[in-house]
């Protein structure tokens, strides 16, 4: 399925089989989760290197000259070179190539990755389950961390991701406060059976003073509402790609050595950590598959919030050659 500029839906294509390059892996992708990236992407917010482009960042594949399962991220490939790759920064990399983006990706029946940035998948996810670890589970991982150690935690938009983090946070004993969508009772009660000890609209105000929150939902207007529902000394995390303009607000908000950042992208380590992590909580995904010709109707389920969890896009093997 690819893109061929931004803001037309993906067409259906029978291209070749891709070749794999020096140092890269041929895969054979079983499934590929849906991200809020990919609709950034689709949109033009996020700016692709070319098209037409094959969308898609969580892929389960195999490697069929080792039999290998494994997943592919959307941090593609990194320099190695610069300050930030040769810090433990290799997410922040100015010249890093993302998946689905700048490299093609998983909305197809094969794709090529660098063997670097391939990652080892925990057995006992099937491939459906799997695909949303690799980038709701990642990035949800990484803005989790950077809450620090909060007791209280809010998540601002309840999709792929918050479903993951709520249930990472509830094991590691944190009270989680789902935001969704205003009257969307659906996802009050889906946060409420992950874990969370409270679920409510976003435009409510926080029942207790929280001490960290997550901003999934890319809509810029929750940046400040987050940071007055965080104590003194709170921190607030966009985990997001993209966002909507942040509204202004009075300094009082931030005042009180309260925090405010984004999360941007992955490490290969935030990568090994999480899949390590995800089968001893255990994390469990809730994921709603599409067959790979229905990619846009995921996308549009997405954009839309008609579905609980993960989209995950699904592809049915075919014989070589037929
Ligand atoms: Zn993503
Ligand atoms: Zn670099």
């Amino acid at each position: 399925m690819v893109l061929d500029a931004p803001g037309v839906p993906l067409r259906h294509a029978d291209l070749p089989v891709p070749e794999p390059g020096p140092g890269q892996r041929l895969l054979r992708v079983h499934a590929c989760g849906v991200c809020r990236t990919d609709l950034h992407v689709l949109d033009g917010e996020v700016r692709a290197s070319h098209h037409p482009l094959v969308l898609g960042h969580q892929i389960v594949a195999t490697d069929d000259a080792t039999g290998e399962r494994v997943g592919v991220p959307w941090l593609g490939w990194t320099c190695g070179r610069c300050r930030h790759c040769r810090s433990g920064r290799e997410n922040l990399c100015a010249d890093a190539r993302f998946t689905g983006c700048d490299l093609d990706g998983g909305f197809a029946e094969h794709t090529v990755a660098d063997e670097r940035f391939c990652l080892p998948l925990p057995e006992g996810y099937p491939d459906l389950d799997a695909a949303p670890l690799l980038c709701a589970g990642l990035i949800g991982h990484r803005a989790l961390r950077m809450a620090g150690d909060a007791e209280r935690l809010g998540l601002y938009g309840f999709g792929a991701a918050a479903h993951i983090v709520c249930q990472v946070a509830a094991h590691e004993g944190r009270r989680v406060f789902a935001f969704t969508r205003a009257g969307d009772e659906d996802a009050q009660a889906f946060a409420r059976r992950l874990g969370a000890a409270w679920a409510g609209d976003a435009t409510a105000a926080a029942p207790e003073e929280l001490d960290a929150a997550i901003v999934f939902a890319p809509v810029g207007a929750l940046v400040p509402t987050a940071l007055r529902a965080v104590g003194r000394g709170g921190t607030v995390v966009c985990a997001g790609i993209h966002m909507s303009d942040i509204p202004s607000f009075p300094y009082a908000d931030l005042w009180g050595e309260r925090t405010l950042r984004s999360v941007a992208n992955l490490t290969r380590r935030d990568g090994e950590e999480f899949l390590r992590l995800a089968p001893a909580v255990p994390v469990r995904t809730t994921v709603t598959a599409y067959p790979l010709e229905r990619a846009q109707d995921a996308l549009d389920d997405l954009r839309h919030g008609r579905l609980e969890g993960a989209a995950v896009v699904t592809v049915a093997a075919r014989r070589r050659g037929a």
